[in-house]
């Protein structure tokens, strides 16, 4: 039983542990990573990258489906999934090679296999310990499911949906949050029939009100079917399919049930509070400089509350390292973390919603616009629809940006710095926007909130 000894000792290589583990590198401290499956974790074997790949796939079938809209003779002859796969596997070893030779390059001492602590600092795997002067926490967490409902056959979750080799006929997916509702995008466009199943009252519930709308909309038109404020009961399996049952007695069948109801913190059985870390209801519990309950211990990524989000643990781990180094940090504001859903249509959003910004400032202290993609020429010419919806403080910053539509994810980058650095309409207003850009349309939202709109009604 060998001992070593680091400046940094990180248990899990996801997102913030990978992230934690590289800047700590550049900071000259010395580092070891450990991790049981594969470095990039969750977000890059099963999660943000392989999702997005099939989003992408879907995107061309629908783009060849509406071909001739453009004046293109194209016929979609079908999914062909295994060579879906092989497309979107391409992809994810590819940033996995590129991720671990870039760790490699550094001085990060990599060591396969689970861990556990041992001890306030250690950590023990394969029978070595590996003490750090300080550690860092990051083991992911887990997709969740409802008391009573076995993941088992055909009622799966992300993890199994990724793997399916066929493009099933009929799915119910219970939860219409962000994974369910990026699912469905991509069965629906592959041509399957999708039921989704939502407890509260909405699709992307955690969405302004008029983007959850906006979405349901979109869906319906879609043909994506929902039942939302119905809560699930049960479900009977059979060799060829599911029944699924609702608390109100409806009955739906399908081939497949996809349980996507969140993702569950893993600790568990990982030493955390036998070793004096304050955990709650399994999250581990840290003050906002990311340090747990015992000093030196630091926390990063989806077992922290908060936005499980990929992008956060990136940011969690810089500032984590950058702490360790006594570079004393700015602590991160979740609230101007942004959040994409990657669907047909995409939402993406920071800041406030209208019901927060309207409850922390009052209703009469805020002014709220809405910028129609219908005047941005870009998303004529694609043939996308949606909106941009700006909250503003009445003379002062812009405190939300609400936006849903086909690829409005890419345009999130501007909307963050607008929210982050506290801008005011008339700021983004004298910032010249690209002529014809879909990006285009948040310069006019602009324009048009500090009261002079171009391609718009007032
Ligand atoms: C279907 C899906 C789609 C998603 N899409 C997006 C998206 O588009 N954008 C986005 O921002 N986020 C997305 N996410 C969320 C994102 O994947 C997570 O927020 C992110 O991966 C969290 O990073 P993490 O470091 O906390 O955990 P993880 O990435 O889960 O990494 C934890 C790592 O720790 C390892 N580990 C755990 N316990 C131990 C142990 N005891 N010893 C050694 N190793 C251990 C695990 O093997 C794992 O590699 C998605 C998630 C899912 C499931």
């Amino acid at each position: 039983m060998a001992e070593h000894n680091f400046d940094v000792v990180i248990l899990g290589g996801g997102s913030g542990g990978y992230a934690t583990a590289l800047r700590s590198a550049q900071l000259g401290l010395s580092v070891a990573l450990i991790e049981r499956d594969k470095l990039g974790g969750t977000c890059l074997h099963r999660g943000c990258i392989p999702t997005k790949a099939l989003l992408h796939s879907a995107e061309v079938a629908d783009v060849t489906r509406e071909a001739a809209t453009v004046g293109v003779n194209a016929t979609l002859q079908g999914i062909d999934m295994p060579a879906v796969n092989k497309y979107r596997d391409g992809i994810v070893d590819r940033l996995f090679k590129g991720l671990t030779g870039l760790v490699a390059s550094k001085p990060i001492t990599v060591v396969a296999g689970e861990g556990r602590i041992v001890g306030q600092k250690s950590i023990a795997v394969n029978g070595d310990t590996y003490t750090g002067k300080n550690l860092v926490l990051a083991t992911g967490s887990y997709s969740k499911t409802l008391p009573g409902l076995e993941i088992a056959g055909r009622v799966i979750t992300s993890e199994q949906a990724l793997q399916l080799d066929f493009v099933p006929n009929k799915v119910i997916i219970l939860g219409g949050g962000v994974i369910g509702v990026e699912f469905a995008s991509i069965w629906k466009s592959f041509g399957t029939d999708v039921t989704i199943i939502e407890g509260l009252p909405t699709l992307v519930p955690n969405e302004d009100a008029s983007v959850s709308k906006a979405m349901e909309r979109a869906y319906r038109k879609r043909g994506i079917n929902f039942k939302t404020g119905v809560r699930f009961q049960g479900v009977q399996q059979s060799a060829t399919g599911v029944i699924v049952t609702l608390e109100n007695g409806e009955q739906f069948d399908a081939e497949l049930l996809l349980v996507a109801v969140g993702r569950g913190p893993n600790t568990a059985g990982f030493g955390y509070e036998e070793n004096g870390i304050n955990v709650d209801r399994g999250y581990v519990i840290t003050n906002d400089r990311l340090q747990t309950s015992v000093p030196g211990v630091f926390a990063a990524g989806d077992i922290v509350p908060g936005l499980q989000l990929a992008h956060r643990g990136f940011q969690q781990g810089i500032f984590i390292a950058e702490e360790i180094a006594g570079l004393k940090p700015a602590t991160i504001d979740e609230l101007g973390i942004p959040k994409v859903t990657y669907s047909e249509p995409e939402i993406a959003s920071v800041g406030l919603t209208e019901a927060k910004a309207a409850e922390i400032h009052g209703q009469d202290n805020i002014s709220v616009y809405e910028y129609n993609l219908g005047g941005n020429g870009k998303s004529q010419i694609l043939g996308f629809s949606g909106f941009i919806k700006l909250i503003r403080k009445n003379n002062g910053p812009i405190i939300g940006i609400h936006m849903i539509g086909s690829r409005v994810g890419e345009q999130i980058g501007e909307a963050q710095l607008i929210v982050n650095w506290e801008a005011f309409p008339e700021e983004v207003a004298s910032l010249v926007h690209a002529h014809p850009t879909m990006n285009e349309a948040l310069g006019e939202a602009h324009l048009a909130l500090a009261g002079k709109p171009l391609h718009a009604h007032a």
